[in-house]
This record gives C-alpha cells, sequence and structure tokens, in this order.
C-alpha cells in the first residue's frame, strides 16, 4: 500500500494557474480541467491505481495527475510547455517519489520503453495530437502492448467514431483500428463547461484495454485495407481495395459482396481479408 494520500492538501488548482501564469495556449491544445470530482471520477475509470503506474500526457497545472497520484499511482508525466513545469515541481514534492515530469513532446518519446510493460495510460490529451497518438497506441508491436489500459479524453465525435458500429456515419478507420485491438468504451461526456477555457464542441472519456489478437491476422494488414476501404468510403469495396494486391478477389473468395462499401463491413469482415491476405502471403 502506498501511504494514504488524504493527508495531502493542496492549493487549488485556480491558485496555481493564477501564480505560475498559466495562461491557456490555445496552440498548445490547453483546455484544463479544474473539477476535482470529475477529474476523481475519471482517475476511477481505469480500476484501483494503487501502486499501480501511470503515463500521462499533458499534465499541464497538474489537475488529473493529482488525481492519479490521490488514488495511488505513481505517475510519468511528459509536458511540452516549460511553463508548468514549477507547478507540477510543487506537486511532485507533495507526492515523494510518486511523481516524474518530462520536459518533451509526447509524439518524440519511447514510452514503450520509458514505462515497461504493465503502465496504464491516462490524459485529458491534446486535442491537436490526440488521434495520433492512440493510432500510435493502438498498432504498436509487439502486441500486447506494454500499456494495461487507455483512459483517454477526447471530443465527443472522435470518441464516438472509436466505439462506432458499422452503418453508421461514425463507423471508419478509426473504429475498425480500436476495435480490433481493445475492448473500447465510451466511459462518459464531459460538458464543454468544465473546461478552462470551454472548448467549442462536447468532450467524452474513452476506455480502453487490449485485446488478444487473432491468429494469422498482421495488424500492418488490417491498417493497408482500411485505410485503403476508407480512404474512398464513398466507393464500392470492388473500386476502393484495388490498391491492395488480392483483396477484391479475398472479398469475393469470402462471400462478400463487392459492391459494398466500407462503412458496411464489420471489424471481423476486415479480419477475415487480412487473414486471407496474410495467408496468401506466408
Ligand atoms: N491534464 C491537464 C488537465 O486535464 O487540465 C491539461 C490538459 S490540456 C487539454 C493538454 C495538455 O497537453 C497541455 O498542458 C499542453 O501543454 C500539453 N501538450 C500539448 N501538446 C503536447 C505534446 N505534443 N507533448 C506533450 N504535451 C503536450
Amino acid at each position: 500500500m502506498t501511504t494514504p494520500s488524504a493527508a495531502v492538501v493542496l492549493p487549488p488548482l485556480r491558485e496555481v494557474i493564477a501564480r505560475h501564469g498559466l495562461a491557456a495556449s490555445k496552440a498548445l491544445g490547453q483546455n484544463f480541467l479544474l473539477d476535482g470530482q470529475l477529474l476523481d471520477r475519471i482517475a476511477r475509470v481505469p480500476g484501483l491505481l494503487d501502486e499501480q503506474r501511470v503515463y500521462e500526457v499533458g499534465p499541464g497545472p497538474g489537475g488529473l495527475t493529482r488525481a492519479l497520484l490521490k488514488a495511488g499511482a505513481t505517475v510519468t508525466a511528459v509536458e511540452r510547455d516549460r511553463r508548468c513545469l514549477p507547478a507540477l515541481a510543487e506537486l511532485g514534492d507533495a507526492y515523494p517519489g510518486r511523481l516524474t515530469v518530462i520536459d518533451d513532446d509526447a509524439l518524440a518519446i519511447d514510452e514503450a520503453a520509458l514505462m515497461g510493460p504493465g503502465a496504464h495510460i491516462a490524459s485529458n490529451l491534446p486535442y491537436n495530437v490526440g488521434t495520433a497518438l492512440l493510432v500510435r497506441w493502438l498498432t504498436i508491436e509487439p502486441w500486447p502492448p506494454f500499456w494495461a489500459s487507455l483512459t483517454l479524453m477526447f471530443q465527443k465525435e472522435v470518441a464516438e467514431r472509436i466505439v462506432a458500429a458499422p452503418d453508421t456515419s461514425a463507423y471508419g478507420r478509426l473504429s475498425v483500428l480500436a476495435q480490433f485491438r481493445s475492448t473500447a468504451t465510451l466511459a462518459f461526456a464531459v460538458h464543454r463547461s468544465a473546461f478552462v477555457p470551454p472548448p467549442k464542441v462536447t468532450s467524452a472519456i474513452v476506455h480502453l484495454v487490449p485485446a488478444a489478437q487473432p491468429a494469422g491476422v498482421s495488424m500492418r494488414t488490417v491498417e493497408r485495407l482500411t485505410a485503403a476501404a476508407f480512404g474512398q468510403r464513398r466507393k464500392m469495396l470492388r473500386q476502393s481495395l484495388k490498391s491492395v494486391p488480392g483483396a477484391v478477389e479475398a472479398l469475393v473468395g469470402l462471400g462478400i459482396d463487392p459492391t459494398r462499401r466500407a462503412e458496411t463491413l464489420p471489424v471481423a469482415d476486415f479480419v477475415a481479408l487480412a487473414r486471407v491476405l496474410d495467408g496468401a502471403s506466408a
């Protein structure tokens, strides 16, 4: 057990932001969360965090970081905005040995090597890099990945794409990648008024847990198929999949009507197609 954290008394986040002059930067995708109850609720999404290691992208003034530490986690956080470092150092002092802050760009970090296996990832992601990071964590090799779970804030529209079912307008490449690699759920929506400053749209927390991978199917082939199929989502599959050698023949061989469009194909069909292609090239 980590030392009970209830004894730690921290100044209000508004005071921390004012004292360190952390006016939100639009370029850095800064929309801060200040509501302690909401932050605790986000920190509960991964499950019990006592003694767990958590990787956080973009701690900013440290709202979510506080909640993760309070839940008993040891946190490694990467923040690009140097203005936030003194505020995070104060937080680290309040939880000795439990917070490491890395002054860098999350896109430039090898977080798998940094964290090692079994780490949870939790982040109120900067919107400009959120999808890129999610795709990176979903397509990482080898599998199972270093992360035990992802708890991530997205614009609600992106969250809905991640968990979308076929035959809906939200269903696309991101849905197939996420649902092939993980069990993905939309935990809850977060109203724009919860952020300072409020973003233009509603946000939502998504929770992803790695799924076991079916034998004989490579991530690379699933990626190639989804890129081709959804790159031209309005076209029939017999047209959009032409760029992937053998894909149209595989479609016909599996009894899938080649006049269908990508958005009607369930994840299992993309997996079956990938298995045929990988089998043919083995
Ligand atoms: N976690 C804080 C919260 O919930 O209030 C801040 C969230 S804010 C949406 C996103 C944070 O990510 C900002 O602090 C921003 O400076 C940081 N950030 C933006 N781009 C980044 C990058 N490429 N690498 C690391 N941090 C980044």
